[in-house]
């Protein structure tokens, strides 16, 4: 755990050091950590070795940054993905300079797979040739392609309501796949258990701290990708939290480490029919959704493990968190495919629809400088798009064409 200095419990405040526990001991899955550096060792490794003088091409290039130095030998490249600019993107915004981080490139089109390379990474060092998690669907995705590539066995826990083309895509890598009848909350509580019971190791992201330092890479890239700046908004979906204070990690270890001098305002964006981690930051209580119900399926988390740590990136950046429709999320999967290219997942697109909606709300200002992430492709979940009419049906008769184009 080399680089790890401490673990702070979110819930009680309790200081343990790095590599004894997954959670805080006395708080049990209440007490997730959030993990500490040698800062000032940080300032010096980064004064020998500037951010700007590295050729790592993967997400161990912020090795320094992480609690282990390097990827799982045969690991598939994860991160540095890319930062778009597109000029068509203030049209849609109604803001001048907006980004886009596209992280549908990774090897199992996910974001995910930056906090995996880091499990499975740890999961090796140690020893373990097995790991486990349950997962709406990408996180297991993700540890099944990543684990293969390494050689470690991998088994998964999923709800019934995940997609199927998830389902295959996993199903081709795991060692196992167990569909849990219910919920992802089901499968988060089955998995426990057989986790306990097997020995596996444990990549249930919203628990496992150092899983969380994986998701911050994609920040220290977008870091560097602005040309050493901080961006003024953050713009990202919710479902546990943990890839939002992922985010707002990153810019805080930037900050404590002397790089920058300050964090950008994380906006939180969840879905209408699931929205506890949004209701929490205005102030009603603890976050529980009962009948999550949103076709989003990776952000639909009823009860989001990590909503304490969501809930201090989101106040301490001063950030802010907003709900937008399925019909939002539809319509910025259609937006994003026919402006940028780029196909998202519901998932994968609310950050863009929670985008569009706080720039309409006032929350965002014309002239802010705004990055929102697509954190997981189209190809993922493609049913999400049948509601809408993007097919044209026609026979061989050339005219039907004619008549399509002449009504379009
Ligand atoms: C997991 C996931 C999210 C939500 O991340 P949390 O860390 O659970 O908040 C968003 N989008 C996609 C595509 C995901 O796979
Ligand atoms: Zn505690």
């Amino acid at each position: 755990m080399g680089k790890v200095t401490g673990l702070v419990c979110l819930k009680c405040g309790k200081r343990f050091a790095g590599g004894e526990h997954i959670t805080c001991p006395d708080c049990g899955l209440e007490g997730i950590f959030d993990v500490e550096y040698d800062y000032d060792e940080l300032r010096h490794s980064l004064k020998e070795s500037p951010l700007q003088s590295r050729h790592v091409n993967n997400i161990f290039r912020y090795q320094d940054f992480l609690p282990l130095s390097e990827p799982a030998p045969g690991m598939l490249k994860v991160g540095m993905t890319p930062l778009y600019r597109f000029e068509k993107m203030t049209d849609l915004t109604g803001v001048d300079e907006v980004y886009l981080k596209d992280d549908t490139v990774n090897p199992s089109s996910s974001l995910k797979d930056r906090a995996s390379a880091v499990g499975i990474a740890m999961a090796v060092e140690d020893g373990r040739r097995a790991i486990a998690c349950a997962s709406t669907g990408n996180a297991a995705s993700s540890l099944a392609v990543l684990s293969a590539s390494v050689g470690v066995d991998s088994y998964i826990f999923v709800p019934e309501s995940a997609p199927e083309p998830k389902l295959y895509q996993i199903g081709a890598c795991a060692t196992k796949v167990f569909r849990v009848k219910g919920t992802y909350e089901d499968a988060f509580d089955v998995a426990t258990e057989a986790i306990e019971k097997w020995g596996w190791y444990n990549r249930n992201c919203a628990i496992n701290p150092y899983l969380v330092e994986g998701k911050k890479t994609c920040s220290l890239e977008i870091y560097e990708q602005l040309g050493y700046c901080v961006p003024d908004w953050l713009v990202v979906p919710v479902g546990d939290g943990c890839i939002l204070s992922g985010q707002y990690k990153a810019f805080k270890d930037l900050k404590a480490a002397g790089v920058t001098d300050r964090i950008p305002r994380i906006l939180g964006v969840q879905a209408e029919g699931c929205s506890p981690v949004v209701e929490c930051f205005h102030g009603k209580g603890e976050p529980y959704c009962a009948e999550p119900n949103t076709l989003a399926d990776s952000i639909r988390v009823g009860k989001p493990r990590n909503w304490r740590k969501a809930l201090k990136a989101l106040n301490e950046s001063e950030g802010a968190a907003v709900t937008v429709s399925d019909d939002e999320i539809v319509s910025a999967i259609e937006l994003l495919g026919r402006h940028t290219g780029v196909f998202a997942e519901p998932a994968g697109s609310t950050a863009f629809a929670g985008l569009i909606r706080a720039a309409g709300e006032g929350i965002i200002e014309k002239d802010e400088r705004v990055v929102f992430l697509v954190t997981g492709s189209g190809l993922k979940d493609p049913e999400s798009l049948k509601s809408r009419d993007l097919i044209t049906d026609v026979g061989r008769d050339i005219r039907e064409v004619e008549r399509a184009l002449e009504s379009a």
